[in-house]
């Protein structure tokens, strides 16, 4: 495959792709077709688009008030701050839906005398996998929302936003999704047990959903210094923002 952006078109109208290098997964800003890059075959699986509910105005007043929320924030931290950037993004995720069935066996040592334990953990899982390799993204956070979720379409989504598109494969996305179940349900058994001896996880896997959701990126200022926030376009709730430290006095 030719990593020149210029020579991949649309295989539904022939539109330029807007590709950056490392993408794999296209949709066409035209007729809004999805495809892997290089693969003959139309994208067999659902894509779904997230609607942004939010503008500067609202998202800048979201940040604010969780500014003045809580109290390991400055005092003066809503007043001080300055907006220095604030746009929009449309990131691509897989939602993953598992089925876990995980048998232990182990050692319980919180009650004396220790004694053998084993079970067996059943979950159902919507795991979320952000499409972009060496992102950071707290999906665990974030929960695709249910409301607000339709059909993939490139006119819904706001002019002069940033358009993501995803870095891996439905298949990648799957490992990486077994991968992060597996931890997750190891830790479940971390609950019951103290020691593990055995551990095994059967995974019934169903067909990922392929979605663009709205994620506001913004940088703020204060005092001097800048700091990041994301906050859910769909929501308009902060998903993750730094907090300056403020210099704790020992008295
Ligand atoms: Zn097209």
């Amino acid at each position: 495959m030719s990593g020149i952006v210029s020579e991949i078109k649309c295989k539904n109208c022939s539109a330029p792709l807007n590709m950056n290098p490392g993408e794999i997964v296209s949709t066409c800003r035209y007729c809004g077709y999805t495809a892997v890059v290089g693969a003959d075959e139309p994208f067999q699986l659902e894509h779904s688009l997230i609607l942004n509910n939010n503008n500067a105005a609202s998202v800048e007043n979201a940040l604010r008030d969780w500014m003045r929320e809580g109290f390991m924030k400055p005092g003066d931290l809503a007043k001080k701050s300055k907006i220095l950037s604030l746009e929009v993004r449309y990131l691509p995720f897989w939602l993953v839906p598992i089925e876990a069935a995980s048998t232990y066996e182990g050692v319980l040592e919180r009650i004396s005398p220790p004694s053998p334990r084993k079970g067996v953990i059943n979950r159902d899982y919507d795991w979320l996998v952000l499409g972009r390799k060496g992102a950071q993204f707290p999906t665990r956070d974030y929960t695709v929302p249910d409301t607000g979720k339709i059909p993939f379409d490139f006119k819904r989504i706001d002019a002069g936003a940033k358009f993501l598109n995803s870095e891996m494969t439905s298949e990648e996305a799957v490992q990486h999704a077994r991968e992060e179940v597996d931890v997750n349900q190891r830790f479940l058994a971390k609950q019951e047990i103290d020691q593990i001896t055995s551990f095994n996880t059967n995974f019934k896997v169903n067909k990922p959903t392929y979605i663009h959701a709205p994620i506001w990126f913004i940088t703020y200022e204060y005092k001097g210094r800048s700091y990041n926030a994301l906050l859910d376009g769909s929501s308009g709730m902060v998903l993750r923002a730094d907090i300056p430290q403020t210099d704790f006095k020992m008295i």
